[in-house]
């Protein structure tokens, strides 16, 4: 459509405008918002606005501005000079609202609110004309500027347009332009005693702008007849057009920053920022890049129906990225300690490790080995199962790029448990490999005990457990108990104390991960950005293999 009206020479400089609401933070959804609209500024050649929609002071707060901003910013986008606020509009909103009112197309009225949706109507059935439809102009003036004066209680009266109560449009049966509301706001402070409706803010903001193209939800294609009469019944200095697409629906989570603030205000989640939040604040501190949340969202495109996105096209994003560029370290997450009976007592060696074998370029780094590790406690079955080719008593198997190591003796506690492995080592085998070309079925990651750092690493699964969770007032029954899986004594390799947070390093068999941003070098913490298995990709190829 956009290339269409510049190829006619109806639009010469394409505007689009981001335009949230300063009422909560920034989630996913609103990611894809971002990416279209100033995505399509991009292309051709035009410009993207932001554009703080601040009409409701009673949930809107100067925090949430801030956090907006720094959150477009980070995904990489730019407004440059163009940053407004529908509240510095206001003044001129008023005016219009007054040549409405002259021109016999508004008019105050003193029904309640819950009089007048009383008398909207129904789908079937045509609204009631209120009994203030027909108020003289003059009186109308009047009101109006005493309703700004702050004369009325909140709730007492509205100004309406005048437009059709028997609309087949519910939208077009005298929608309301203003409402009494005495609260401070964030940027007017006591100025106002009215304030716009998002109706009657959203369209005039766009042609003040000069916005050629207000892409917006599909929720709002009702409220386009609206936007389009007052445009036309105003004298604004362009003619901006609504066009709509299908919000973003994530599995596993809500978009919805009413249900989110619930999350937090509960205490359901550690935060705005808690790293299993689709908020943007949470899936940074979780290690999601911008290019990879700008790609997951030029991947789901834009629709005009509404559909369910799968997380796991998400992760996929994250994880694709993440395999050619992460370094790779050792991290034993549920540690079980390793002696190696014929390695010296005193003695450690530097073991060169490669750090990705994607790229020749990220080079390698010495890891120290010695008497005494950590392996993983699930890498050792005292009775294997017929495909476990890991470690058990008797069997060799390999410490990446150290040696072969063979299990002498498992050491139990009082309770049965086994607590320690005795082993022995090849020392022929140094580098992995065996001079007399013996194979071994399984590489272990491990680490040394005496040089690694205990640190706390968090894997973390879907907020909910279904697919498609309710989002009625039920809605947190739906929350996945096991959302968060805190381990405490994992056992890392040295460098992993000084990760710099956000960084994504991949633990060796195990996942993406990132330092949080409270980890320190003595106490590391560690997110889980993403697992490894790539459950988007057998989403794929069920898909083509038809099943
Ligand atoms: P929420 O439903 O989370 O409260 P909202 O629509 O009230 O969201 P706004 O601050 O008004 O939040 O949103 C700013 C812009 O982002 C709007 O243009 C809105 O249509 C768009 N947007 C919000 N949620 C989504 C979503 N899930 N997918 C795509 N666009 C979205
Ligand atoms: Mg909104």
């Amino acid at each position: 459509m956009v290339r269409d009206d510049v190829a006619a020479g109806t639009v010469d400089t394409v505007v689009t405008r981001f335009p949230p609401e300063p009422n909560g933070h920034l989630h996913i959804g609103h990611a894809k918002s971002i990416c279209l609209n100033f995505g399509v500024a991009e292309e051709f050649g035009g410009r993207c606005h932001m554009r703080f929609d601040d009409t409701n002071p009673a949930k809107e707060d100067v925090e949430y501005i801030e956090s907006i901003k720094n959150d477009v910013r980070w995904l990489g986008y730019d407004w440059g000079e163009h940053i407004y606020f529908a509240s510095d509009n206001f003044e001129q909103l008023y005016d219009w609202a007054i040549h409405l009112i002259n021109g016999g197309l508004a008019y105050v009225d003193d029904q309640s609110a819950d009089e007048i949706r009383a008398r909207r109507g129904t789908l079937t059935e045509p609204g009631e004309d209120s009994p203030w439809r027909d108020r003289p102009v003059a009186e109308n003036l009047d009101l109006f500027a005493r309703m700004r004066a702050g004369e009325f209680k909140q709730g007492a009266r509205v100004l309406r347009a005048r437009i059709d109560m028997a609309s087949g449009n519910i939208n077009m049966r005298d929608p309301v332009l203003y409402l009494i509301v005495h609260e401070p706001h964030p940027r007017t402070g006591d100025n106002w005693h009215i304030y716009p409706t998002y109706d009657f803010a959203h369209g005039q903001s766009d042609a003040i702008e000069g916005v050629t193209h207000s892409l917006c939800t599909l929720e709002f294609a009702d409220h386009r007849p609206l936007y389009d009469w007052l445009i036309e019944h105003l004298p604004v200095p362009s003619r901006p057009r609504q066009y709509e697409f299908s919000r973003l629906n994530l599995s596993h989570t809500v978009l919805s920053k009413r249900r989110l603030i619930e999350l937090v205000e509960g205490g359901h989640v550690e935060g705005w920022d808690d790293p299993r939040m689709p908020t943007l604040s949470g899936l940074r501190r979780r290690g999601y890049s911008p290019a990879a949340i700008r790609d997951f969202a030029a991947r789901i495109g834009v629709t005009k129906s509404d559909n369910v996105v799968e997380m796991a096209l998400l992760e996929h994003c994250v994880r694709e990225p993440a395999n050619r560029t992460a370094e790779r370290r050792m991290a034993v997450l549920r540690p079980l300690k390793v002696v190696i009976e014929n390695y010296p007592q005193a003695e450690s060696e530097q073991i060169e490790a490669i750090n990705n074998p994607e790229d020749d370029g990220a080079g390698t780094r010495m890891i120290p080995f010695s008497r005494e590790l950590y392996i993983e406690r699930e890498d050792f079955m005292e009775d294997p199962p017929r495909k476990f080719f890991r470690l058990a008593p008797g069997r060799e198997a390999r410490l990446r790029y150290g040696y072969f190591i063979t299990c002498r003796e498992a050491v139990k506690n009082d309770a049965g448990e086994v607590i320690e492995l005795r082993c022995t080592y090849d020392p022929e085998t140094r580098g992995g490999h065996a001079p007399d070309g013996r194979k071994v079925k399984a590489t272990l990651h491990w680490v040394s005990a005496n040089h690694c750092v205990t640190g706390e690493v968090r894997l973390y699964n879907a907020l909910f457990s279904e697919a498609e969770p309710s989002m009625g007032d039920d809605f947190l029954d739906g929350l996945n108990p096991e959302s968060l899986e805190r381990l405490e004594n994992c056992r890392l390799e040295p460098l992993l104390a000084d990760a710099a947070p956000g960084v994504v390093v991949q633990f060796e068999r195990q996942g993406y991960f990132c330092a949080d941003p409270t980890s320190t070098p003595e106490r590391p913490v560690f997110n889980r950005t993403v697992a490894l298995r790539d459950s988007w990709a057998k989403i794929q190829a069920r898909g083509k293999s038809g099943g």
